[in-house]
């Protein structure tokens, strides 16, 4: 197997990209795809993707296209989802409530595996399968637990995400719109879908895509 280190990072960004539709692919039966057919479904264009998976390994040959299996067997091995990675939410409200009923299992196997809540009228409850515990107990429930998910209001970000961090946590998606402050070896992916939303809208009204 290639280093994965060696992966470019914004190939590795694709990473997810490419396992969710060759996964697919593979509940269909079928065992191999070209970089055209990828390039449709995805919407890369296929130099790029014949550069990516030239770092996995896999070189596809003319008229036959790349091995399904391969790369698949592949991405588990880089993605680990050949281990359970368990994950946290903290904050039970209408986007977090949404991720613990959708929880991620059709793509593979990172769970969520419980979550928090400061609201009384929550704790207690299951909500798709993952226990909902109280705030207060997040130090003595999270000693296995290092990525998080943070959906609580904007002003209890930076509070919670410390006390992630001295739990241990070392990898937090922020759901929030605030910019949170941690410490070099914690890594933060930000997705703040207001603004997100936002950024469409101005895209598609200033930099409208030829329809060639
Ligand atoms: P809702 O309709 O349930 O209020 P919401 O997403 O609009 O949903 P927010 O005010 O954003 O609500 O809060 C999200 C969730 O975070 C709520 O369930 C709230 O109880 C919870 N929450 C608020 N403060 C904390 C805290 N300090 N620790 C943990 N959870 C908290």
């Amino acid at each position: 197997m290639p280093n994965q280190h060696k992966i470019p990072q914004a190939t590795a960004k694709r990473l997810p990209l490419y396992y969710r539709f060759l996964n697919n692919l593979h509940l269909q039966g079928k065992s191999r795809v070209s970089s055209k057919e990828l390039s449709d479904a995805i919407k890369v264009d296929s130099a790029t993707i014949r550069r990516d998976f030239s770092y996995f390994g896999a070189l596809g040959k003319k008229g036959y296209g790349y091995n399904v299996e391969y790369l698949l067997g592949f991405f588990r091995k880089t993605l680990d989802q050949d281990e359970n990675t368990p994950v946290a939410l903290i904050g039970v409200g209408n986007l977090g409530t949404a991720f613990l009923n959708y929880n991620f299992t059709k793509n593979n196997n990172t769970r969520i595996e419980m979550a928090f809540d400061a609201d009384m009228g929550k704790v207690g409850h299951m909500i798709g399968n993952v226990p909902v515990y109280h705030i207060d107990e997040l130090e003595e429930r999270m000693t296995d637990i290092k990525a998080a998910i943070l959906t609580v209001p904007v002003s209890e970000a930076q509070q919670i995400t410390d006390r992630l961090v001295e739990t241990g946590v070392n990898g937090i998606l922020n759901f929030t719109p605030a910019r949170i402050t941690v410490p070099e070896d914690v890594r933060v992916h930000h997705i703040d879908l207001a603004v997100e939303l936002q950024s469409l809208v101005y895209f598609m009204k200033h930099y409208p895509l030829d329809q060639e």
